[in-house]
């Protein structure tokens, strides 16, 4: 074996590996041009560029990809959307902007009223409704909504309370122990 055998040996070897790194150079900015580009000239483009150019065609295509991939694309437009319909559910007073929940009957902060009731299921309902999306009922305006509001306003400051005067009307403390005190006065004297 002489030593231009070996050196002739040793460049195909070197040559072999060499063409194997270009085709796969080739097929990889092939595929991450596909992963990044539904567009099949630019994927093919960028294919061409490191088939021609190697590494430096690399260099180039690595700086001028698209930044993100079509899945990170999708998934930001996703995220973005959870976030608007997020800032759309934090609504805000419009008295004095304080943030409100959607279930709120009047702004805690300022009292502005935020929700009228139903006259006939007592439901929230938004302002700008004119009927109960609940029972069909024409939702009244102005006045009777001022007059059906404090009975509105007093649950949702004491919760479970209204849940049981709701459920036993009649069970007002105030009202029975007055007249038999009064009684036992004009009894007393
Ligand atoms: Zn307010
Ligand atoms: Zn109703």
């Amino acid at each position: 074996m002489d030593l231009g055998t070996i050196l002739l040996a040793v460049l195909a070897f070197i040559g072999a590996v060499m063409a194997a790194f270009w085709l796969t150079l080739i097929i990889w900015t092939f595929r991450d041009m596909r992963a990044r580009s539904r567009d099949v000239f630019a994927q093919i483009l960028a294919a061409l560029l490191v088939a021609i150019m190697f590494l430096p065609g690399l260099v180039i295509y690595m700086l001028l990809r698209p930044r993100e991939t079509l899945a990170e694309a999708y998934e930001r437009s996703l995220e973005e959307e959870a976030l608007l319909q997020g800032i759309e559910e934090t609504l805000v007073c419009p008295g004095c902007a304080a943030r409100v929940q959607t279930e709120f009957v009047v702004c805690p902060a300022c009292h502005t009223k935020l929700k009228k009731s139903c006259q006939n299921c007592g439901r929230a309902l938004n302002m700008r409704w004119s009927i109960c999306p609940y029972c069909a009922t024409p939702a009244l305006g102005g006045v009777s909504v001022q007059a059906a509001q404090p009975t509105q306003v007093t649950p949702a400051i004491s919760g479970g309370f209204l849940r049981r005067a709701q459920r036993a009307p009649e069970l007002p403390p105030e009202t029975p122990p007055s007249p038999p005190t009064e009684q036992a006065e004009q009894a007393e004297a």
